[in-house]
């Protein structure tokens, strides 16, 4: 919070920050919110999505603004999706001021929209097609607008949305402060700035969310479940040695003592934990006295250790920048590393934003069945009989085994050994130490079908393999289908295939005419099911008997090599 305050945030934002669970500023947010909020400039902040940029201008906002009832700031994003993140995570920062936000996007009723301006509002967040048609109706005045904020600047210019810019900039006053965000800073985004703003300052984070070799999967669970699928994880590895990643110190502690209780070597990390513990802690750890840490992200910051086996997001991280620290202390300096990250049914779509915003191909697997667990067991401890018997130490043994074998002439040597494996490993390998795991994935599925209200997800067979962007794609559908390219949202372009999503009406329009347009066999666009959506996987590839690999690819392939050619086995495939 300390670092969060020296930006000039207002106690009341910080305890609501706190409420939030923030607990440090983000890069870009420690370049931002100061300029901002000291007026000093303009700004242009180079920064993905996933790095904390909404609360970088949402937190500004929220300090200088009161409710009036007057638009006092508008936001742009290109697609309904983001206009809707934007809205929520703005809402979810303001504490008890009351502003009053309302989105303005495409395909949403007009008629609602127009009854929430009437009533007066603070901030607007919308699409450029739809604020325009307010302006043009006379629906929505931001003559006096104080803030003009465009976020994804260079996604608008890739879906052609750069003239809408224009226009509605021209409608807002001369003495306004202007933010532009954008990942990239293309030269038209540079020109727009540069003829739109006063003197801005240009705010670039350094951070990069791509993340390195480990092999990335998760694993749907249930929260009951975590504690039994980490037990189960630790269990089937020959070797295990990692950092359990929480939430909460609560979290750190109560799964702390809960595997301790159950006998495993492990020691937990958090704020509260003082420095000669924390060093002591750390020792222990580094010696591999200790295989598991257990800790939050704050307290695993400048842990320097590299030859970690895993990383398991216990909890999912709270944005992507916190996912690719998180994974990056596994699979470093050449050695090989597993990310898993448990997810529970309500966190499906921020698992599908870790995976767009880090352009990284996270794998569901299943979390490791008993059976497999007893086995992987007992192959540890038959390598382990075999090392022993290789040593030759045994001599003080040999006598005994020889009067063993005597007394039990009647019995054959099978008999003898599986009795003494049974005394030996009986309580390790009993089946009754694990516990049953709900399956969750019908419910992961009934929550998706919720988020296409209204509207069609469509899966299009073709990639950027096959030289297709945003713009391009767009254009193509809306062209072929006669369809208006400003109802064409979501588009998600992965290397062979992409998502798209439309109204209904729109939707058969686009079907009808694809029907006819044929990809091998199959129509080029297809209604995508659940299971082939961008967030949940790869159905597609298993109706069609297509390699998994087909889907794999994400724009940069940043972690394909990695992740495929090492395969862990011990997880099984969906
Ligand atoms: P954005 O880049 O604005 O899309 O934010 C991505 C995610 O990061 C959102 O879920 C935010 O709630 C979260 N987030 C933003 N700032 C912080 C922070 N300082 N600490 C933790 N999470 C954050």
């Amino acid at each position: 919070m300390e670092n969060f305050k020296k930006l000039g945030l207002s106690a009341k934002t910080l305890e609501t920050l706190k409420i939030k669970g923030f607990e440090e500023p983000t890069e870009i947010q420690e370049l931002v919110i100061p300029v901002i909020l000291k007026d000093e400039t303009d700004v242009i902040a180079q920064a993905q999505t996933g790095t904390g940029k909404t609360a970088a201008f949402g937190l500004p906002l929220i300090e200088k603004l009161k409710k009036i009832g007057k638009v006092q700031a508008i936001i742009i994003a290109p697609t309904r999706e983001l206009v809707l993140q934007v809205t929520e995570e703005i809402n979810s920062l303001k504490g008890s001021n009351k502003l009053d936000i309302v989105t303005i996007y495409g395909g949403q009723s007009i008629d609602i929209q127009l009854k929430r301006l009437r009533r007066g509002v603070d901030i607007v967040v919308g699409t450029p097609g739809r604020v325009i048609d307010h302006l043009n109706r006379g629906t929505l005045n931001i003559s006096e607008v104080k803030y003009f904020i465009l976020d994804e600047a260079d996604e608008m210019l890739n879906m052609g949305f750069l003239d809408d810019i224009e226009i509605i900039f021209k409608k807002t006053p001369k003495d306004k402060r202007v933010m532009l965000f954008s990942a990239t800073m293309p030269d038209r985004i540079r020109r727009l700035a540069e003829n739109y703003m006063g003197k801005y300052t240009h705010a670039k984070t350094k951070t990069k969310l791509t993340t390195n070799l480990t092999e990335q999967i998760y694993f749907e669970v249930n929260g009951r479940d975590k504690l039994e699928a980490l037990t189960r994880i630790i269990d089937i590895e020959t070797k295990f040695y990692g950092i359990v990643f929480c939430r909460t110190k609560v979290e750190v502690d109560e799964i702390t003592s809960k595997l301790t209780e159950k006998g495993y070597f492990v020691d937990g990390l958090h704020g509260d934990i003082s420095q000669a513990q924390r060093e002591r802690t750390l020792k222990r750890f580094k010696q591999e006295i200790i295989s598991v840490l257990i800790a939050t992200d704050v307290a695993a910051r400048g842990i320097d250790v590299d030859n970690l086996t895993h990383v398991i997001n216990y909890s999912i991280p709270q944005n992507p920048e916190a996912y690719v620290h998180r994974i990056g202390r596994t699979g470093r300096a050449g050695k090989k590393g597993t990310a898993i990250t448990f997810i529970t049914p309500s966190e499906f779509r921020k698992l599908g934003f870790i995976k767009k915003v880090t352009n990284t191909d996270i794998k569901k697997e299943e979390v490791p069945n008993i059976k497999d667990i007893i086995s992987s067991k007992k192959e540890k401890i038959e390598a382990d009989i075999k090392d022993n018997i290789q040593e030759n130490k045994n001599k003080a043994y040999v006598e005994w085994a020889k009067s063993i074998i005597k007394s039990n002439e009647d019995k054959t040597t099978e008999d003898i050994m599986a009795s003494i494996l049974k005394l030996a490993y009986g309580k390790e390998l009993n089946e009754g130490n694990y516990n049953k795991i709900k399956p969750v994935r019908e419910r992961g599925e009934k929550r998706e079908k919720i988020k296409l209200n209204g509207k069609s997800r469509l899966f299009i067979a073709k990639g950027s393999s096959a030289s297709i962007d945003t713009k391009s794609l767009i254009e193509f559908i809306a062209k072929k289908a006669n369809v208006s390219k400003k109802l064409i949202e979501d588009v998600d372009i992965h290397e062979n295939f992409s998502f798209v999503t439309v109204p209904f009406k729109e939707a058969k329009q686009i079907l009808d005419v694809f029907s006819k347009v044929k990809a091998g066999k199959k129509p080029l666009i297809e209604e995508a099911n659940q299971k082939r959506n961008s967030n949940g996987g790869n159905s597609r590839d298993r109706n069609r008997g297509r390699s998994r690999d087909s889907y794999k690819g994400n724009k940069g392939s940043k972690t394909e090599g990695g992740n495929n050619n090492r395969r862990n086995s011990k997880y099984r495939k969906k």
